[in-house]
C-alpha cells in the first residue's frame, strides 16, 4: 500500500501516520520529495487496511498496490533516483560509463585499462574477479587477488570500481574492495543474495536475468530496497530469444518501459547483449537515444588474448573513438559525458 500525503503535509501529520503504521506492526518507507511525501507500507494487509488512513490529517490518497513491487515504482517516488559513488554518479544529468575487461587478469592489464577508461571520459572501472562461467573448465577469475588489482587500478586512475558478487558468502569481502556490487544475470533471482544486499551499504548493479520479465527485474530490485538499501542500478544486458546471430537480444523497449515504471537508473550493457564488438557502438547510441542512464562496455588492451569475452570487447582505441562519437548524442539527451 502507498499512502500519498497532501502537498506540504506537516512533519507531525507524517509522523502520526508512521506511528500508527508501526503500532500495527507495519514497515513505513518514506519517499520525501520537495512537496510530496509518499509512505510505502509493508505489512499485514488486513491490519493496514483496517486503519483507514484515508481519514487521517494530511493524507491525500491511499493506493492499494497489488504488484510484486512498490518501493521501486514511480508511484512511490516520482523523481529519478541519483546514485553517487565517489566522484561519479548514475542517474540525473550524467551518462555513466562503466568500462573495463570482462575478467581481471593482471595488474598491468588493469592499470592500462583504468587509465584509458579515465582518459576517454569513463566514470567507473569494471572487472570480474569471480566469473560465472558456463563450463567449470573455463577461467573462473582471480578471486581476492583480482579484487585487490581492481581496487589499486581504480584508485590510481580515480575511478570507482564495480565487480560481480557471485556468491553471497563473499559479500563482506567483495564489499571491502569494491564500490558497487554487481549481481549477474544468473543471480538476479538469488533471493538470499538480494536480501543480504538490502542490508548492505553498497550500491548494487542488478543485471537482468536472461529470461527475466521486466516485472521480475523490478521485483528483484524491490528485495534490495525493502531491506533498506535504496542504491540500486538496473542493467539491461540482453535476453534469450530464438535469434542466435547475436549472443542475446538487446531489449531497448524494455529500457524505455523500465524508465517509466521505476525511478531507479537503468543502464545498458551492449557487450553481453550482442556478443559482438561491431555492434557495441551502434547499440550504445541506441541506448542513449532510448533514455538509458549509462552504458557498461567490456574493454581490453588486447581482446584477442582476453581470457574471457574477447569477441565482445573493444580495444582501447576503439573505446576512445566511440566515446568521442557518443558525446554529442549524450548532450542531445541532456546528459553530460
Ligand atoms: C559480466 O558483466 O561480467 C557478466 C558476467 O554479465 P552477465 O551477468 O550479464 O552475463
Ligand atoms: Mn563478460
Amino acid at each position: 500500500m502507498l499512502v500519498v500525503m497532501r502537498d506540504h503535509a506537516t512533519p507531525e501529520e507524517i509522523a502520526h501516520v508512521v506511528d500508527r503504521l508501526h503500532e500495527a506492526g507495519a514497515e513505513a518507507h518514506l519517499s520525501q520529495g520537495e512537496v510530496k511525501t509518499v509512505i510505502g507500507v509493508i505489512g499485514e494487509r488486513e491490519l493496514i487496511y483496517s486503519l483507514e488512513l484515508e481519514g487521517f490529517p494530511g493524507v491525500s490518497e491511499v493506493i492499494r498496490v497489488l504488484k510484486a513491487y512498490k518501493l521501486v515504482s514511480r508511484e512511490f517516488q516520482a523523481e529519478d533516483s541519483v546514485i553517487r559513488v565517489g566522484g561519479s554518479q548514475v542517474g540525473g544529468g550524467v551518462l555513466a560509463v562503466m568500462a573495463g575487461p570482462c575478467s581481471i587478469e593482471s595488474g598491468e592489464q588493469m592499470h592500462t585499462v583504468a587509465r584509458a577508461v579515465k582518459a576517454a571520459g569513463g566514470t567507473f572501472l569494471r572487472g570480474g574477479a569471480y566469473k560465472p562461467r558456463t563450463s567449470p573448465y573455463e577461467f573462473q577469475g582471480m578471486g581476492l587477488e583480482g579484487l585487490k588489482l581492481l581496487r589499486e587500478a581504480g584508485d590510481e586512475a580515480g575511478l570507482p570500481v564495480v565487480t560481480e558478487l557471485l556468491d553471497v558468502r563473499d559479500a563482506d569481502r567483495v564489499a571491502e574492495w569494491a564500490d558497487v556490487l554487481q549481481v549477474g544475470a544468473r543471480n538476479m533471482q538469488n533471493f538470499m543474495m538480494l536480501q543480504e544486499l538490502g542490508r548492505m551499504k553498497r550500491p548494487v548493479l542488478l543485471k537482468r536475468g536472461m529470461s527475466a520479465k521486466l516485472e521480475e527485474v523490478l521485483a528483484a530490485a524491490e528485495y534490495i530496497l525493502k531491506g533498506g538499501n535504496r542504491d540500486v542500478i538496473l542493467c539491461e544486458r540482453g535476453i534469450r530469444t530464438f535469434e542466435t546471430y547475436t549472443r542475446n537480444t538487446l531489449d531497448l523497449a524494455g529500457v524505455a518501459a523500465l524508465k517509466s515504471l521505476t525511478h531507479l537508473p537503468v543502464i545498458v550493457d551492449p557487450s553481453h547483449a550482442t556478443g559482438r564488438r561491431d555492434l557495441i557502438a551502434p547499440m550504445c547510441r541506441a541506448a542513449i537515444a532510448t533514455g538509458a542512464d549509462g552504458i557498461m562496455v567490456e574493454v581490453h588492451p588486447d581482446p584477442e588474448r582476453a581470457r574471457c569475452d574477447g569477441p565482445q570487447s573493444l580495444d582501447i582505441p576503439a573505446f576512445a573513438a566511440m566515446m568521442e562519437a557518443l558525446r554529442p548524442l549524450a548532450a542531445l539527451e541532456g546528459k553530460s559525458l
